[in-house]
């Protein structure tokens, strides 16, 4: 199949094939749109089993970054990468450097970032070899307090923010105390949203391939621990994806009996037609990238260099708000959620409506 005609292509503006045998380096660069601004988006590190399904991985997530910034009113467009690879062996400085070069030979029409098996070390060592790398930056904020690059905190209050959105629409209530929440992953996004989850009177199912990370939710937030498999099982109101994509798909939706699915997860829905079941059992969805912006949000403070954790928080508090119109609009005009959501970035990404503006620091 030639690449203009794959099924995930959606008028990619560019996407790059780089190769530096010396280092073992192969990485696929997608920059799907920068009509609001330099696309930007993670770099994913995985030992994808061929090329294909790098391919397709890439695509996808670089697109969903064009409707992620575009729905929270960033000025940046969309873009993702991945380097094919184990990062457990085969992560090296060298692949790093090599990866930072090929980003400087793009002058800047992507920005990457940290993301699955890479993390805020490894984009300060790509920042040796390009400067159009960000996320590692110690934040400073206005009072003087610095804390890391890593986005995970933002996007877990956003994600917080908006089950709280989910539960006042469909179950028409103001807290979460008594509710269960049923967690599929507790890494650096789930394991900050089961705490705040559990501070607001949650009750939390979770499970996780981390044993250690399952006793450390059973101690600390008296979580019920479930099999890989259980999860979809349990008895509760709202499931919260926050590991893998398309764990949402026509198999769960057999077992899963729950009201509200909306965690951090990217490419929750395996296809756009399960968004459409959804929306027929009446089980309310908050769309992924619009829900787990919280991360690309406090990295695009960090990238125009006007970091203040007042303004970004407030500019998160926005997710709890397009939800309630996701919401609202898809019942009242019988839309699913899903579509709904692309509808609106694709709206917004086509006024170009942005409510800051883009300048490049360092
Ligand atoms: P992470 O790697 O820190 O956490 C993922 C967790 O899922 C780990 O604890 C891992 O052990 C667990 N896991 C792996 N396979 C599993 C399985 N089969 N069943 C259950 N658990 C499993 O990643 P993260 O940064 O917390 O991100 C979680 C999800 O949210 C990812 O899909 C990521 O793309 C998305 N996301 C993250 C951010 C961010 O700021 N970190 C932003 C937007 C979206």
């Amino acid at each position: 199949m030639s690449l203009f005609d794959h099924v995930e292509f959606d008028n990619h503006e560019q996407i790059n094939y780089v190769c530096d045998p010396e280092s073992g380096l192969k990485a696929i660069i997608a920059v799907h749109n920068t009509h609001l601004g330099p696309s930007l988006g993670g770099t994913r590190m995985y030992p994808y089993a061929s090329e294909d399904d790098a391919l397709t991985d890439v695509l996808r997530l670089s697109r969903g970054m064009t409707y992620k910034s575009a729905m929270a009113r960033l000025p940046l467009g969309g873009g993702k990468s991945v380097i094919i690879g184990d990062p457990k062996t085969q992560k090296t400085p060298e692949l790093l450097h090599a990866f930072g070069r090929y980003l400087e030979r793009l002058g800047g029409i992507y920005i990457a970032a940290e993301d699955s098996g890479t993390s805020v070390p490894d984009m300060k060592i790509v920042h040796e070899t390009t400067s159009y790398v960000t996320g590692y930056h110690e934040k400073v904020d206005k009072d003087g307090t610095t804390k890391s690059g890593d986005p995970s905190p933002a996007t877990a209050y956003g994600c917080f923010l908006g089950i709280q959105a989910a539960v006042k629409h469909q179950l028409k209530r103001d807290d979460l105390s008594g509710l269960t929440v049923g967690m599929q992953g507790l890494g650096n996004v789930g394991y900050r949203m089961a705490k705040m989850l559990a501070q607001a009177g949650a009750k939390l199912v979770v499970t996780d391939v981390n044993t250690e990370v399952l006793k450390q939710a059973e101690q600390e937030l008296g979580a019920t621990v479930v099999g890989l498999d259980e999860i979809y099982r349990q008895k509760m109101d709202i499931f919260a994806p926050c590991a893998l994509g398309a764990t949402v798909n026509p198999a769960t939706l057999k077992e899963l009996d729950v009201s509200i699915i909306a965690g951090s997860a990217n490419n929750q829905l395996d296809t756009a037609e399960t968004g459409r079941l959804l929306h027929e059992r009446g089980i309310c969805y908050a769309p992924d990238y619009v829900i787990n912006a919280g991360g690309i949000i406090d990295v695009c403070f960090e990238t125009l260099g006007a970091y203040d954790s007042d303004k970004v928080n407030a500019h998160i508090e926005g997710i709890h708000d397009t939800l309630m119109e996701i919401f609202e609009r898809s019942a009242r005009e019988n839309i699913p959620a899903s579509d709904l959501a692309d509808t609106i970035a694709r709206e917004r990404l086509a006024k170009g409506e942005t409510t800051l503006e883009y300048r490049r620091t360092a």
